[in-house]
């Protein structure tokens, strides 16, 4: 065969092959025969029955109510002979689901309109998740809209129970299989083996979704919301799986499957290569050591800190205890879950955010006491929102203050933007230890380190009148860029002007490194810009050591640290920060970096 009808060929292999875009959610290359999962649709009609029959029908879902907690403790039996941090993560999302169907919003709910309204289980568990869902996005916040995800979840599988129709599984299938579907639940997730199944891709699901935390946790790569998916394929179609890029392609060709087999052989190669990072101290070619933490939105995600190879928690949100719930969570709760992480970590710094709510990220069982804020962002969020509500914060500190007892826990409050903030909260905390000690309640010897974000322009601006009343420092550049140059950071219409590269975003970011240092106090950052390997050597080159990330950043992060020269990137940093063009900065730093990998 001549060259020419040997490309001729190769293009019409091309051709046939379908590429398809996605979320990649989990890295790696999977190329294997497609497994079409059933559709996740059920079908639930409506029906209405009598007053005398109101009892029973409250029966029949308590008893779908007890068949799904057996199902799901079944499943945590199974899960634990998983790959160890697979094990835990699924353990926490299975507990998780467990709280969902004890005595919560949904059982509750569902149970008192099926009373209410006379309809039948099914579609009443349908209504109230919908209900649920809607008062969960008008949140508009990424992280809650996130969670819907699993209460619909348990919502199935009590419909299911509620219909009867048995969960499939996936051991009989072959070596290497990839799984399409509509939507995957995390449960079907765990019941993945990965000694089967190569990789997965969805219609439907996002990078926060407990999917998504699973599939990493096993390894297996991912693709998400991919539109179209299952229009294109077929079952026992070739497929390959890109959950690093997002792609999935369907029918690849011979050339296009060799391409990728030399991707997924690079990509095992980087992986062994960072895995043996994550046992190497984050310590610069000329000695210095940095301190790499992670930062946690769900209790779930504590093994892949530890996984990573994280020296602490730099910045837990706390925010995740408002999931799937119309009160506020008690002492109680609270104490249970900032000590479990705080036990978890074993002895390694633990920094707890009291809520950063408001504005649009009301908590409920406020939402009536609060006026409708005109500008979310500059409204009464976050600290000056638990501030005026001591409902929120009191029981936050007393939870805190017992954590601290059992390993070393640090407070960090959200959107500070004067002392007087600080103090208010000291004096509660006081009186909150005070009142705990009175009760006999065990308390540590000191009390912990109160911190502040550095998240407001002018809190960096007055950072050493915020030195003076604090413990340390946490610099939130997520909010920081935010809100200096004036640029919505949800807001995709602005999103080309959001630079943390700008001169005044580092020029702020300096003048409270320079406040923390004057006082010898702990300084660190933990909004994304800590997670990005590009700005490592400015960061470090501006005087801070301690960075707080995603904890799948961690390995990345470290490994340019591990390139990197302290002494040359603080001379670089100087260099930057004499300039005012936002092109030249970006260059002078990339420079930096393409020096420094190439050592
Ligand atoms: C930040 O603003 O940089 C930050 C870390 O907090 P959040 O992203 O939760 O607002
Ligand atoms: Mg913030």
């Amino acid at each position: 065969m001549r060259i020419d009808e040997l490309s001729t060929l190769a293009d019409q292999g091309a051709a046939a092959e379908r590429r398809l875009k996605g979320l990649g959610v989990s890295p790696g290359i999977a190329i294997g025969l497609a497994h079409i999962a059933e559709g996740g649709d059920l079908p639930v009609r409506e029906s209405h029955f009598p007053e005398t029959e109101i009892d029973a029908e409250r029966s029949r879902f308590a008893e779908a109510v007890a068949v799904s907690l057996r199902q799901l403790r079944k499943l945590k039996a199974k899960a634990s002979g998983l790959p160890e941090s697979a094990a835990e993560e699924i353990g926490y999302l299975l507990d998780a689901h467990l709280a969902m169907l004890s005595n919560s919003r949904l059982v509750r709910g569902v149970d008192q309109r099926i009373a209410r309204t006379r309809i039948n289980a099914e579609r009443a568990v349908e209504i109230e998740i919908d209900e649920i869902a809607e008062s969960f996005a008008s949140m508009r916040d990424a992280y809650l809209a996130a969670r819907i995800e699993d209460i619909r979840v348990v919502g199935k599988r009590l419909i299911r129970n509620l219909i009867k129709k048995p969960y499939v599984t996936y051991s009989g299938l072959g070596e290497g299989a990839v799984i399409l579907a509509d939507e995957l639940s995390p449960a079907d997730t765990a019941l993945m083996d990965p000694q089967h199944v190569a990789g997965f891709a969805t219609e439907f699901g996002g990078v926060q979704s407990h999917t998504a935390i699973v599939a990493r946790a096993l390894g297996l790569p991912a693709v998400l919301a991919v539109p179209g998916l299952l229009e294109h394929a077929a079952a026992d179609d070739r497929v390959v799986i890109d959950g690093t890029e997002g792609t999935v392609i369907i029918g690849p060709c011979p050339q296009t499957i060799a391409e990728y087999q030399a991707r997924r052989d690079a990509f095992a190669r980087e992986w062994r290569h960072l895995a043996r990072l994550r046992k190497l101290p984050a310590v610069t070619r000329d000695g210095v050591e940095i301190t790499l933490e992670a930062n946690l939105e769900l209790p779930v995600e504590l093994p892949q800190a530890l996984a990573n190879g994280a020296m602490g928690l730099g910045l837990v949100r706390s925010e995740f205890l408002y999931m799937n719930r119309d009160d506020l969570p008690s002492e109680d709760e609270q104490y249970a879950i900032f000590s479990a992480l705080v036990r978890g970590m074993e002895g390694r710094p633990v920094t707890v955010r009291t809520f950063d709510l408001g504005g649009e990220k009301i908590a409920r069982p406020l939402s009536e006491h609060i006026a409708e804020p005109a500008n979310p962002a500059l409204g009464l969020r976050a600290i000056r929102l638990s501030l005026q509500h001591r409902r929120l914060l009191d029981p936050q500190l007393g939870a805190m203050l017992r954590a601290a007892c059992d390993g070393p826990l640090r407070i960090l409050l959200p959107m500070i933007s004067n002392a007087g903030e600080i103090r208010q909260v000291r004096e509660a905390l006081e009186r909150v230890a005070r009142r705990l000690k009175r009760r006999g309640v065990r308390l540590p010897q000191a009390l912990p380190p109160l911190g502040v974000m550095i998240e407001v322009p002018g809190a960096a601006l007055a950072a050493d009148a915020l030195a003076a009343e604090a413990d340390f420092f946490a610099i939130g550049t997520n909010d920081l860029i935010q809100y200096t140059l004036a640029i919505d950071r949800s807001d995709e219409q602005v999103a080309y002007l959001y630079n943390p590269l700008h001169p005044a975003v580092l020029r702020l970011i300096q003048f409270a490194i320079e406040a923390a240092s004057r006082r010898g106090m702990p300084i660190s950052v933990c909004g994304e810009m800590a997670g990005e390997p590009r700005f490592a050597p400015l960061l470090l080159g501006l005087g801070l050591r301690n960075l707080s990330m995603n904890p799948r950043n961690i390995p990345r992060v470290k490994q340019r640290i591990r390139s990197l020269d302290m002494v040359a990137a603080t001379r670089r940093a100087r260099a930057i920060m004499d300039q005012s063009d936002t092109a030249r900065i970006a260059a002078l730093l990339d420079d930096f970096n393409t020096l420094a990998l190439s050592h």
